[in-house]
Protein backbone atom coordinates (compact mmCIF):
# COMPACT_ATOMS: atom_id res chain seq x y z
CA UNK A 1 0.00 0.00 0.00
CA UNK A 2 1.11 3.64 -0.93
CA UNK A 3 1.94 5.57 2.17
CA UNK A 4 0.08 8.80 3.36
CA UNK A 5 2.74 10.69 1.98
CA UNK A 6 3.07 14.65 3.66
CA UNK A 7 6.48 15.28 3.04
CA UNK A 8 7.41 18.91 2.73
CA UNK A 9 9.26 18.93 -0.40
CA UNK A 10 9.84 17.11 -2.34
CA UNK A 11 6.87 15.77 -2.20
CA UNK A 12 4.00 13.28 -3.48
CA UNK A 13 2.97 13.19 -7.10
CA UNK A 14 -0.27 11.51 -8.30
CA UNK A 15 0.57 7.48 -8.58
CA UNK A 16 -0.64 7.82 -12.29
CA UNK A 17 1.46 10.57 -12.92
CA UNK A 18 4.73 8.35 -11.32
CA UNK A 19 3.89 5.26 -13.67
CA UNK A 20 3.85 7.19 -16.79
CA UNK A 21 7.27 8.59 -15.86
CA UNK A 22 8.98 5.28 -14.85
CA UNK A 23 7.61 4.28 -18.60
CA UNK A 24 8.76 7.36 -20.30
CA UNK A 25 12.23 6.14 -18.48
CA UNK A 26 12.52 3.13 -20.82
CA UNK A 27 10.89 4.05 -24.16
CA UNK A 28 9.71 7.26 -24.58
CA UNK A 29 7.44 8.09 -27.11
CA UNK A 30 7.73 5.02 -29.11
CA UNK A 31 11.22 5.53 -29.80
CA UNK A 32 12.74 2.88 -28.50
CA UNK A 33 15.07 5.45 -26.18
CA UNK A 34 14.59 6.64 -22.83
CA UNK A 35 13.71 9.90 -22.13
CA UNK A 36 17.24 10.00 -20.54
CA UNK A 37 18.98 9.24 -23.71
CA UNK A 38 17.91 11.71 -26.48
CA UNK A 39 18.91 15.12 -27.25
CA UNK A 40 16.79 17.93 -25.52
CA UNK A 41 16.88 19.45 -29.12
CA UNK A 42 15.13 16.45 -30.25
CA UNK A 43 11.43 17.45 -32.08
CA UNK A 44 10.07 14.90 -29.12
CA UNK A 45 11.22 16.58 -26.40
CA UNK A 46 11.17 20.50 -28.02
CA UNK A 47 7.33 19.27 -27.71
CA UNK A 48 7.79 18.54 -24.04
CA UNK A 49 9.01 21.96 -23.69
CA UNK A 50 5.97 23.46 -25.69
CA UNK A 51 3.22 21.61 -24.25
CA UNK A 52 4.47 22.02 -20.66
CA UNK A 53 5.23 26.25 -21.20
CA UNK A 54 0.92 25.95 -22.82
CA UNK A 55 -0.13 23.93 -19.50
CA UNK A 56 1.30 25.89 -17.69
CA UNK A 57 0.10 29.58 -19.49
CA UNK A 58 -3.29 27.78 -19.43
CA UNK A 59 -4.09 26.07 -16.08
CA UNK A 60 -3.00 29.72 -14.31
CA UNK A 61 -4.36 32.42 -17.49
CA UNK A 62 -1.17 33.64 -17.93
CA UNK A 63 -1.97 37.01 -19.94
CA UNK A 64 0.11 37.85 -23.10
CA UNK A 65 2.75 39.85 -22.52
CA UNK A 66 4.16 37.35 -20.08
CA UNK A 67 7.23 34.44 -20.58
CA UNK A 68 7.43 31.04 -18.76
CA UNK A 69 10.80 29.76 -18.70
CA UNK A 70 12.37 26.81 -16.88
CA UNK A 71 15.34 26.99 -14.98
CA UNK A 72 17.76 25.34 -12.77
CA UNK A 73 19.29 25.96 -9.17
CA UNK A 74 16.13 26.11 -6.85
CA UNK A 75 14.14 28.75 -6.18
CA UNK A 76 17.54 30.01 -4.18
CA UNK A 77 18.74 30.99 -7.39
CA UNK A 78 16.05 32.64 -7.92
CA UNK A 79 16.81 35.15 -4.88
CA UNK A 80 20.08 36.18 -6.68
CA UNK A 81 18.50 36.14 -10.46
CA UNK A 82 15.39 38.88 -9.48
CA UNK A 83 17.70 40.80 -7.48
CA UNK A 84 20.26 41.11 -10.57
CA UNK A 85 17.62 41.84 -13.06
CA UNK A 86 15.47 43.79 -11.45
CA UNK A 87 17.31 46.07 -9.25
CA UNK A 88 19.37 49.13 -11.18
CA UNK A 89 22.66 48.77 -11.47
CA UNK A 90 23.27 52.29 -9.70
CA UNK A 91 21.13 53.27 -5.89
CA UNK A 92 19.17 50.07 -6.61
CA UNK A 93 16.38 49.94 -4.16
CA UNK A 94 14.03 46.98 -3.03
CA UNK A 95 11.91 45.80 -0.29
CA UNK A 96 11.34 42.78 1.23
CA UNK A 97 8.32 41.36 3.58
CA UNK A 98 10.50 38.82 5.66
CA UNK A 99 7.73 36.27 6.54
CA UNK A 100 9.79 33.05 7.30
CA UNK A 101 13.02 30.96 6.38
CA UNK A 102 13.04 31.09 2.47
CA UNK A 103 11.69 35.08 2.81
CA UNK A 104 15.00 36.01 5.13
CA UNK A 105 17.47 34.22 2.67
CA UNK A 106 15.88 35.93 -0.43
CA UNK A 107 16.42 39.18 1.46
CA UNK A 108 19.59 38.05 2.04
CA UNK A 109 20.62 37.75 -1.06
CA UNK A 110 19.20 40.55 -2.67
CA UNK A 111 21.48 42.58 -0.18
CA UNK A 112 24.74 41.81 -2.59
CA UNK A 113 23.15 43.98 -5.23
CA UNK A 114 21.74 46.97 -3.67
CA UNK A 115 19.39 48.27 -0.27
CA UNK A 116 16.83 46.21 0.82
CA UNK A 117 14.14 47.49 2.88
CA UNK A 118 12.14 45.05 5.18
CA UNK A 119 9.06 46.31 5.28
CA UNK A 120 7.29 43.99 7.16
CA UNK A 121 8.69 41.30 9.36
CA UNK A 122 7.00 38.42 11.60
CA UNK A 123 10.08 37.65 13.56
CA UNK A 124 8.91 38.65 17.34
CA UNK A 125 6.62 35.57 16.67
CA UNK A 126 8.40 33.19 15.34
CA UNK A 127 6.34 33.87 12.08
CA UNK A 128 3.51 32.69 12.99
CA UNK A 129 1.49 35.21 11.36
CA UNK A 130 1.34 37.16 8.06
CA UNK A 131 1.95 40.89 8.51
CA UNK A 132 -0.65 43.24 7.09
CA UNK A 133 -1.16 47.29 6.75
CA UNK A 134 2.67 48.00 6.43
CA UNK A 135 3.63 50.52 3.73
CA UNK A 136 5.54 50.49 1.04
CA UNK A 137 8.10 53.56 0.66
CA UNK A 138 8.33 55.52 -3.27
CA UNK A 139 11.22 54.56 -5.20
CA UNK A 140 11.26 51.14 -4.76
CA UNK A 141 13.05 49.15 -7.78
CA UNK A 142 10.35 46.18 -6.73
CA UNK A 143 8.66 44.38 -4.07
CA UNK A 144 9.10 41.07 -2.84
CA UNK A 145 7.00 38.41 -0.87
CA UNK A 146 6.36 35.31 -0.31
CA UNK A 147 2.89 33.40 -0.55
CA UNK A 148 3.10 30.48 1.42
CA UNK A 149 5.67 29.79 4.66
CA UNK A 150 6.33 26.52 4.01
CA UNK A 151 8.32 25.68 7.36
CA UNK A 152 5.97 27.85 9.50
CA UNK A 153 2.59 27.25 7.75
CA UNK A 154 1.84 30.85 7.27
CA UNK A 155 -0.20 31.58 3.81
CA UNK A 156 -1.14 35.44 2.45
CA UNK A 157 -4.46 34.96 1.74
CA UNK A 158 -4.56 38.97 -0.05
CA UNK A 159 -1.70 39.63 -1.79
CA UNK A 160 -0.61 43.43 -1.36
CA UNK A 161 -0.84 45.72 -4.22
CA UNK A 162 2.83 47.53 -4.28
CA UNK A 163 3.62 51.04 -6.42
CA UNK A 164 6.02 49.26 -7.94
CA UNK A 165 7.23 45.78 -9.37
CA UNK A 166 5.53 43.34 -7.69
CA UNK A 167 7.55 39.77 -7.30
CA UNK A 168 6.34 36.74 -5.45
CA UNK A 169 7.89 33.08 -4.25
CA UNK A 170 5.25 30.86 -4.90
CA UNK A 171 7.10 27.97 -4.21
CA UNK A 172 4.92 25.91 -2.04
CA UNK A 173 1.68 26.98 -3.57
CA UNK A 174 2.17 27.66 -6.76
CA UNK A 175 -1.21 25.91 -8.50
CA UNK A 176 -2.64 25.22 -5.71
CA UNK A 177 -5.37 27.83 -5.28
CA UNK A 178 -6.40 30.61 -8.38
CA UNK A 179 -3.82 34.07 -8.47
CA UNK A 180 -4.32 36.86 -10.87
CA UNK A 181 -1.24 36.63 -12.73
CA UNK A 182 -1.52 40.24 -14.40
CA UNK A 183 -1.05 41.67 -10.54
CA UNK A 184 2.55 40.43 -10.60
CA UNK A 185 5.48 41.26 -12.48
CA UNK A 186 7.25 38.21 -11.90
CA UNK A 187 6.52 35.03 -10.02
CA UNK A 188 9.05 32.20 -9.58
CA UNK A 189 8.86 28.75 -7.76
CA UNK A 190 10.99 25.52 -7.71
CA UNK A 191 8.72 22.90 -9.33
CA UNK A 192 9.24 19.86 -6.11
CA UNK A 193 6.70 21.27 -4.00
CA UNK A 194 3.55 21.36 -6.14
CA UNK A 195 4.59 20.78 -9.76
CA UNK A 196 6.38 18.23 -10.30
CA UNK A 197 10.34 16.46 -8.94
CA UNK A 198 13.47 18.53 -7.82
CA UNK A 199 15.24 19.41 -10.71
CA UNK A 200 13.63 22.74 -12.47
CA UNK A 201 12.74 26.19 -11.54
CA UNK A 202 9.46 27.83 -13.25
CA UNK A 203 9.41 31.43 -13.96
CA UNK A 204 6.69 33.38 -15.47
CA UNK A 205 7.84 36.57 -16.26
CA UNK A 206 5.98 40.27 -17.70
CA UNK A 207 8.52 40.83 -20.41
CA UNK A 208 8.72 44.94 -20.49
CA UNK A 209 9.99 44.40 -16.91
CA UNK A 210 13.22 43.41 -18.26
CA UNK A 211 16.23 44.95 -19.46
CA UNK A 212 16.32 48.30 -17.51
CA UNK A 213 18.94 47.79 -14.51
CA UNK A 214 21.69 48.94 -16.47
CA UNK A 215 23.50 46.32 -14.99
CA UNK A 216 26.10 43.78 -16.97
CA UNK A 217 24.71 40.14 -16.66
CA UNK A 218 26.50 36.80 -16.97
CA UNK A 219 24.43 34.95 -19.44
CA UNK A 220 22.82 31.88 -17.49
CA UNK A 221 21.88 34.87 -15.22
CA UNK A 222 19.72 36.70 -17.25
CA UNK A 223 16.52 36.04 -17.79
CA UNK A 224 15.76 37.31 -21.02
CA UNK A 225 18.76 35.22 -22.45
CA UNK A 226 16.20 32.12 -21.55
CA UNK A 227 13.25 33.55 -22.92
CA UNK A 228 15.14 34.62 -26.34
CA UNK A 229 16.19 30.81 -26.17
CA UNK A 230 12.61 29.66 -25.42
CA UNK A 231 14.44 27.67 -21.95
CA UNK A 232 17.26 25.86 -24.78
CA UNK A 233 20.06 28.07 -23.48
CA UNK A 234 21.62 25.15 -22.15
CA UNK A 235 20.61 21.41 -21.63
CA UNK A 236 16.94 21.98 -19.43
CA UNK A 237 16.74 19.46 -17.10
CA UNK A 238 15.17 17.68 -19.16
CA UNK A 239 13.47 14.12 -16.79
CA UNK A 240 11.70 17.09 -14.24
CA UNK A 241 10.41 19.19 -17.12
CA UNK A 242 8.84 16.16 -18.28
CA UNK A 243 7.42 15.25 -15.31
CA UNK A 244 6.01 18.44 -14.77
CA UNK A 245 4.05 17.96 -17.83
CA UNK A 246 2.30 15.30 -16.90
CA UNK A 247 1.14 16.45 -13.88
CA UNK A 248 0.07 19.45 -15.12
CA UNK A 249 -1.71 17.08 -17.68
CA UNK A 250 -3.03 15.41 -15.09
CA UNK A 251 -4.19 18.82 -13.10
CA UNK A 252 -5.84 19.82 -16.56
CA UNK A 253 -7.41 16.18 -16.82
CA UNK A 254 -8.85 16.63 -13.53
CA UNK A 255 -10.72 20.07 -13.54
CA UNK A 256 -7.61 22.29 -13.24
CA UNK A 257 -6.62 24.89 -10.57
CA UNK A 258 -10.05 25.85 -9.62
CA UNK A 259 -10.77 22.42 -9.01
CA UNK A 260 -7.61 21.72 -7.04
CA UNK A 261 -8.49 24.78 -4.88
CA UNK A 262 -11.50 22.85 -4.10
CA UNK A 263 -9.77 20.00 -3.11
CA UNK A 264 -7.35 21.95 -0.83
CA UNK A 265 -9.91 24.16 1.20
CA UNK A 266 -11.44 20.94 2.23
CA UNK A 267 -8.30 18.78 2.82
CA UNK A 268 -7.59 21.76 5.30
CA UNK A 269 -10.37 22.26 6.74
CA UNK A 270 -10.86 18.56 8.09
CA UNK A 271 -7.28 19.22 9.42
CA UNK A 272 -7.57 22.27 11.14
CA UNK A 273 -11.26 21.34 12.28
CA UNK A 274 -9.27 18.35 14.19
CA UNK A 275 -6.45 20.53 15.35
CA UNK A 276 -8.68 23.00 17.00
CA UNK A 277 -11.43 20.33 18.40
CA UNK A 278 -8.36 17.84 20.00
CA UNK A 279 -7.52 18.50 23.32
CA UNK A 280 -4.69 17.02 23.02
CA UNK A 281 -3.49 19.25 19.73
CA UNK A 282 -2.60 23.15 19.14
CA UNK A 283 -2.29 24.46 16.28
CA UNK A 284 1.57 26.90 15.73
CA UNK A 285 0.38 29.45 12.62
CA UNK A 286 -2.50 32.40 13.48
CA UNK A 287 -5.73 31.21 12.26
CA UNK A 288 -6.96 33.88 9.64
CA UNK A 289 -3.11 33.03 8.38
CA UNK A 290 -3.24 28.99 8.31
CA UNK A 291 -1.78 27.74 5.15
CA UNK A 292 -3.44 25.05 3.16
CA UNK A 293 -0.67 23.25 1.84
CA UNK A 294 1.18 23.16 5.47
CA UNK A 295 -0.15 22.76 8.53
CA UNK A 296 1.65 23.03 11.82
CA UNK A 297 0.56 21.28 15.25
CA UNK A 298 1.93 20.64 18.26
CA UNK A 299 1.32 18.15 20.92
CA UNK A 300 0.30 19.92 24.28
CA UNK A 301 1.89 17.17 26.13
CA UNK A 302 4.89 16.16 24.64
CA UNK A 303 4.99 12.81 26.97
CA UNK A 304 2.07 11.50 24.47
CA UNK A 305 5.01 11.87 21.49
CA UNK A 306 6.25 8.65 20.94
CA UNK A 307 2.60 7.01 21.36
CA UNK A 308 1.62 9.59 18.73
CA UNK A 309 4.62 8.85 16.13
CA UNK A 310 3.41 5.16 16.70
CA UNK A 311 0.07 5.19 16.57
CA UNK A 312 0.64 7.60 12.90
CA UNK A 313 3.83 5.38 11.71
CA UNK A 314 1.51 2.32 11.80
CA UNK A 315 -1.42 3.74 10.22
CA UNK A 316 0.83 4.37 6.87
CA UNK A 317 1.39 8.17 7.58
CA UNK A 318 5.06 9.12 6.35
CA UNK A 319 6.55 12.47 6.28
CA UNK A 320 4.77 14.87 9.05
CA UNK A 321 7.92 15.37 11.64
CA UNK A 322 7.51 19.66 11.76
CA UNK A 323 10.99 21.35 10.90
CA UNK A 324 13.30 22.03 13.55
CA UNK A 325 12.49 25.25 13.45
CA UNK A 326 9.01 24.85 14.45
CA UNK A 327 9.36 21.46 16.29
CA UNK A 328 5.93 18.87 16.88
CA UNK A 329 4.20 18.36 13.39
CA UNK A 330 3.80 19.27 9.83
CA UNK A 331 1.35 18.10 7.57
CA UNK A 332 1.92 19.33 3.92
CA UNK A 333 -0.91 19.11 2.15
CA UNK A 334 -0.11 19.52 -1.48
CA UNK A 335 -2.22 18.86 -4.35
CA UNK A 336 -1.83 15.70 -5.17
CA UNK A 337 -2.07 14.71 -1.64
CA UNK A 338 -6.03 12.62 -1.52
CA UNK A 339 -8.35 13.83 0.99
CA UNK A 340 -8.50 10.02 1.95
CA UNK A 341 -4.87 11.00 3.54
CA UNK A 342 -6.18 13.85 5.63
CA UNK A 343 -8.75 11.41 7.17
CA UNK A 344 -6.48 8.85 8.21
CA UNK A 345 -4.36 11.28 9.76
CA UNK A 346 -7.20 12.89 11.78
CA UNK A 347 -8.67 9.25 12.54
CA UNK A 348 -5.26 8.92 14.02
CA UNK A 349 -5.52 12.06 15.93
CA UNK A 350 -8.85 11.09 17.38
CA UNK A 351 -7.45 7.23 18.33
CA UNK A 352 -4.86 8.92 20.35
CA UNK A 353 -7.52 11.07 21.95
CA UNK A 354 -9.48 8.00 22.86
CA UNK A 355 -6.25 6.09 24.04
CA UNK A 356 -5.87 8.42 26.60
CA UNK A 357 -9.63 7.92 28.13
C1 LIG B 1 11.31 25.05 -0.71
C2 LIG B 1 11.25 26.51 -0.85
C3 LIG B 1 12.32 27.26 -1.35
C4 LIG B 1 13.67 26.64 -1.70
O1 LIG B 1 13.63 26.04 -2.91
P1 LIG B 1 14.93 25.37 -3.55
O2 LIG B 1 14.38 24.91 -4.86
O3 LIG B 1 15.38 24.28 -2.66
O4 LIG B 1 15.96 26.43 -3.72
C5 LIG B 1 12.15 28.62 -1.50
N1 LIG B 1 11.01 29.22 -1.15
C6 LIG B 1 9.97 28.54 -0.65
C7 LIG B 1 8.72 29.27 -0.27
C8 LIG B 1 10.05 27.17 -0.47
O5 LIG B 1 9.02 26.48 0.02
Amino acid sequence: MKAHNFSAGPCILPQEVLKQAAEAVVNFDNLNLSLLEISHRSKNFVAVVDKTTALIKDLMHVPEGYSVIFLQGGASLEFVMVAMNLMKAEGGKAAYTNTGTWAGKALKEAKNFGEVIEVASSKDKNYSYIPKGFSIPDGMDYFHCTSNNTIYGTQIKEFVKPNCLNVCDMSSDIMSREVNVADFDLIYAGAQKNMGPAGCTVVIVKDEILGKTGRKLPSYLNYQIHIDKESMFNTPPVYSIYVMMLTMQWLKDNGGVKWIEGVNNQKAALLYKEIDRNPLFVGTAAVEDRSNMNACFLLKDESLKDQFDAMWKAAGISGINGHRDVGGYRASMYNALPLESVQVLVDTMQALEKAQG
